[in-house]
């Protein structure tokens, strides 16, 4: 069986992703240092705790089980305390991922997929947003992933060493098996939080603007389910084994939803009501985002199947536990 490497595996998205590669018939072993992942979503595979930074950790991981492939992870990622506090996010993100390079290449291990975010185009001209689109991100999170993209691309023309990097929009939902859930501490994103409003283990959910240029005054957001980002991720690493070319591809569906919508969604589907109070415009979030996904369907034969909102918002509230 081929192992590999999923950094940031007990997170969010990795544990997700380590549940496809085994579904797929890879071993994943997650590498995770355990600040922002839980140890009981690792199920898949091995967990090794260490951190990116640690140079000694990983030798001994890729020694032991000699990985055909990297999918990182591991990173930092909320964006308001990437302002507060920089170079926490470029230690941990850019240099650690330098690290994690820097072992890689002393193992021979030269496959590799990335997780980037639609937060390095910071507020686009134009949206659907292509992959061609003006990077400029107007956070240390979003440039500290930008900011490993270029390292990525300046790696695989010195060496044999290729890459897919993986622009996810707003990851949503959970396992539709009910085996993972989304559990952010703190919790900080829209669905997480309007669920647990609607669970009444918060009082209401703060609407950050309702006075941006869009249909309803609230922001919009391309939400794509967590099961068909990790999808992505195992279509990724076909993609280079079998000899891919190194791209940056988004991950999206292209149909954005506003605040309002999701909350009208989430009062159809849970049946309970959203309490609200509206707050001012939350600083640096841009009106509207979308990604244009036609280069990801084109190159990894990929499009999601489990993004619907009514879907996302189910498997989120299933794995939720309410107050009441
Ligand atoms: N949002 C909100 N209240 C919250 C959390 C988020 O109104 O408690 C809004 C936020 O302003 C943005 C959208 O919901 O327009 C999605 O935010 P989230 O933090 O989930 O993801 P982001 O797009 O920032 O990565």
């Amino acid at each position: 069986m081929k192992s590999v490497l999923v950094t940031g595996g007990a997170g969010y998205i990795g544990s997700h992703v380590c549940k496809q590669l085994s579904l797929r018939g890879f071993e994943p072993v997650a590498f995770d240092n355990l600040v922002h992942g839980h140890a009981d979503c690792v199920k898949w595979g091995p967990l090794i705790e260490g951190d990116i930074h640690d140079r000694d950790a990983l030798s001994d991981t890729l020694a032991r089980y000699r990985p055909a492939a990297v999918v990182h992870l591991a990173a930092y990622a909320y964006v308001g305390e990437s302002v507060s506090d920089p170079l926490k996010y470029y230690s941990n993100n850019v240099s650690g991922t330098i690290s994690l390079l820097g072992s890689l290449q002393s193992h021979g291990v030269s496959k590799f997929v990335f997780s980037s975010t639609c937060a390095t185009y910071g507020i686009p001209d134009v949206i659907p947003i292509s992959e061609d689109t003006r990077q400029e991100p107007i956070n240390p999170y979003g440039q500290s992933k930008l900011m490993i993209e270029k390292i990525l691309a300046d790696l695989a023309r010195a060496s044999d060493f290729s890459y897919v990097a993986l622009r996810y929009f707003n990851a949503s939902g959970a396992d539709p098996d009910g085996e993972l859930a989304e559990r952010h501490d703190p919790e900080t994103h829209l669905i997480p939080r309007a669920l647990m409003a609607a669970g009444g283990t918060i009082p209401e959910l703060q609407v950050f603007g309702d006075d941006y240029p869009t249909p309803d005054g609230t922001c919009l957001r391309d939400y794509i389910h967590v099961t068909d980002l990790a999808e992505a991720h195992v279509r990724a690493l076909d993609y280079l084994e079998n000899g891919g070319a190194n791209i940056c591809l988004n991950l999206g569906t292209g149909k954005p939803l506003s605040v309002n919508e999701i909350m009208t969604a989430i009062e159809r589907v849970t049946g309970r009501r959203v309490p609200v109070a509206i707050q001012p415009r939350r600083t640096g979030d841009p009106a509207a985002l979308s990604a244009e996904g036609a280069l990801a369907e084109r190159v990894l034969g990929f499009s999601p199947t489990h993004s619907d909102i009514d879907t996302i918002v189910k498997t989120a509230w299933a794995s939720f536990k309410p107050a009441t």
